[in-house]
């Protein structure tokens, strides 16, 4: 089964095409504060190398503005970013002074049309990307009345009164997010949403919990929508690192076909026929082949039930048996190894294959 995407209009965030039928976007946020830039520096490096596309930096105050510009000048970023702001529009402004690609803004907390339409107008300017970022924590308190305090109608509405704005003002190099905490909410919304606009959708859970509780909920919530080809940019949220949100984001792409990049690992969830410590293997598999950027399926498994079969059908496959471990290579058995070995034998073949 293949996913039929819905066409979006294309926008340029730096030199990042989004939407259209350019690939879904995976982007996360950083954690460490702007001024600890040792920090900053390196969890940008480690976010890149894990292969996130789109960076996204917390701007809160003033002063954290000329942070950002250090590393911006010190060339940091080989990949667009985004500056996200709350509250307070003139760090908007200010930012796209810095060489900033893109804009995130809240319009629930901005402060109204006219500050937007001032923002809108300075991206026109300096080629800047703008994110109408609708979030359920903070809607517009007037249009959350209007609707009775109904979170979703209140989300679509806030959503369509800024991109009825920004069409006003003649400007269209923008994406939504309507992210809300609750998992069926966030569906529902983006369904509206896409229903009525086609600029590019940046999906996401807001709030969605820690690194299991969250990379389950966004993989439902993000899931579901990118299965009815909805999306064309995605953060798994979470209350963690965040290269943890880029390697969930990417296994999900994956998982639905949409992206085939990095490594996917078919591993059995082993039962009372398992003599070898398979968790382990396959951590240290995992660890292995984070960052691996090159296509791959790789399965491990503990017994011959289906171990065969899947090996088999893996770029790199091993099966363990009663006394020795097969490994295969494309589908074929390469060698026949004695289990105690297995782990090295594989992770050999691997190191050979990347
Ligand atoms: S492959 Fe074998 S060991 Fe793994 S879960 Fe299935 S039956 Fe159990």
């Amino acid at each position: 089964m293949k996913i039929k995407r819905k066409k979006t209009k294309v926008i340029q965030v730096g030199k990042l095409k989004i939407g259209g039928n350019n690939p879904i976007i995976v982007q996360s946020m950083t954690k460490s504060k702007l001024e600890d830039l040792d920090s900053i520096r390196s969890e940008i490096e480690e976010l890149i190398g894990s292969g996130c596309e789109l960076i996204r930096i917390a701007v809160p105050e003033k002063r954290s503005i000329s942070y950002l510009k250090q590393l911006i000048d010190g060339r940091i970023f080989s990949v667009p970013v985004v500056a996200d702001i709350q509250f307070d529009y003139r760090l908007a402004l200010e930012c796209m002074d810095i060489g900033i690609d893109g804009v995130r803004i809240n319009p629930g907390n901005i402060g109204g049309h006219k500050r937007v339409g001032e923002i809108v107008e300075k991206a026109k300017r300096k080629k800047v990307a703008v994110r109408i970022g609708v979030n359920s924590g903070s809607i517009d308190k007037k249009i959350l009345k209007e609707n009775n305090g109904n979170i979703v109608n209140s989300m679509v509405e806030s959503v369509l009164e800024n991109v009825r704005l920004l069409e006003s003002l003649k400007f269209n190099n923008f994406k939504i997010s309507a992210k809300a905490s609750s998992v069926l909410d966030t569906i529902n919304v983006y369904e509206l949403v896409s229903n009525k606009v086609d600029y590019p959708l940046h999906l996401g859970v807001t709030e969605a919990g820690p690194k299991f509780r969250g990379s389950i909920k966004s993989s439902v919530g993000i899931g579901i929508l990118l299965s009815k080809g909805i999306g064309d940019t995605i953060r798994v949220s979470l209350t963690g690192k965040s290269i943890d949100e880029v390697k969930a984001a990417y296994i999900i792409l994956n998982s639905l076909g949409l992206r085939k990049v990095g490594v996917d690992i078919i591993s059995c969830p082993t039962c009372g026929r398992t003599t070898d410590d398979l968790e382990q293997i396959v951590d240290e598999i995992e660890k292995l082949t984070t960052g691996i950027k090159k296509n791959l399926k790789l399965a491990v498994m503990g017994c011959i039930v289906n171990g065969p079969g899947e090996a088999k059908d893996a770029d790199l496959g091993i099966a363990f048996g009663k006394d020795k471990a097969a490994v295969f290579l494309k589908g074929r058995v390469i060698k026949r190894v004695d289990k105690n070995i297995a782990a090295k034998e594989f992770k050999k073949e691997l190191e050979r294959l990347v």
